[in-house]
């Protein structure tokens, strides 16, 4: 598989000339599979998503998206989808399981009017709102593990993604304050390319623990404890500036390769599982 990341910023969108290396999108990742030109399954629903539309071979998306948790900075792309509100899109959207209500119903709480103009029932296209347990399920041609995570204000998932050649784990927001869970650690085990919540730095380290997110040392030692083959340090700060980031990149000391995030990057995670070679590009 390939990893086209859409949108790397954590909790609001970060536009200004002090951003643009790195981007300002909210959390989006495209998983194209092997042999395809389009993604099948999209990590996360963030402003990154819109983006999305100008990279398709085609003009309507028919694929998955599924969804961390449901904060602002992971859903907000969805009613400015424009290759999911084509009459011939066919997307499935899948949310962790929480309150007793349906998907659609999840969704509808920040996608309906007097927040928005419309409801999901608004948008053209074939939508499908499904609930996600902890488990392993089917979709969009992948095998997608999903573990129960800390994080602060409704269910959070991170998500393990595997197909034959290789996989990925993707933990956004993850707040490992007490440690991480077995599960966290076990959805990670081994994985070819691990994303992970990097938004805030040990300096910071209450703020982090407060507001339910990681440092980046956090995620270093949750990859290397797990066995990760490359780390991708990603949910940067919104006040973190490309020149802060690049000065985190050069001082990282870590067991394992690790990388930051950067808007437009495209993994060959492929690559990194045969080879430990996979390009990471900029495209
Ligand atoms: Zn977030
Ligand atoms: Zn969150």
């Amino acid at each position: 598989m390939k990893l086209l990341l859409l949108g790397v910023r954590g909790s609001t969108p970060t536009p200004g000339p002090e951003f643009v290396r790195y981007g300002g999108h909210t959390s989006c990742v495209a998983v194209i599979p092997d042999g395809a030109q389009d993604p099948t399954l999209v990590l996360d629903a963030g402003t990154g998503l819109r983006m999305l539309s100008t990279r398709l071979s085609t003009p309507a998306y028919r694929g998955a998206i599924v969804l961390s948790h449901l904060h602002w900075d992971h859903v907000q792309g969805i009613p400015f989808f424009g290759a999911g509100d084509r009459h011939a899109s066919v997307v499935d959207v899948y949310v962790p399981a929480q309150r007793g209500e349906s998907g659609r119903e999840l969704v509808t709480r920040m996608m309906s009017p007097p927040l928005f103009p419309i409801e999901p029932g608004g948008l053209n296209g074939d939508w499908t709102f499904h609930t996600l347990d902890a488990g392993s399920y089917e979709i969009g041609g992948f095998t997608v593990r999903t573990a129960d995570l800390a994080h602060k204000g409704g269910r959070t998932f991170g998500y393990r993604i595997e197909d034959a050649a290789s996989s990925i784990a993707y933990l956004p927001d993850h707040g490992p304050v007490q440690g991480c869970s077995p599960a966290a650690r076990d959805l990670v085990a081994g994985v070819d390319v691990m994303l992970h919540d990097a938004q805030f730095l040990e300096s910071e380290r209450a703020i982090a623990d407060e507001y339910g997110h990681a440092t980046v040392d956090d995620a270093i030692r949750l990859a290397d404890e797990a066995g990760a083959r490359r780390l991708v340090l990603f949910h940067h700060s919104p006040v973190r500036t490309d020149a802060q980031l690049d000065e985190l990149a050069r001082s990282i000391d870590a067991p394992l390769p690790v990388s930051v995030a950067r808007e437009g990057q495209l993994i060959d995670v492929t690559g990194y599982a045969q080879d430990g070679h996979g390009e990471i590009g900029h495209s």
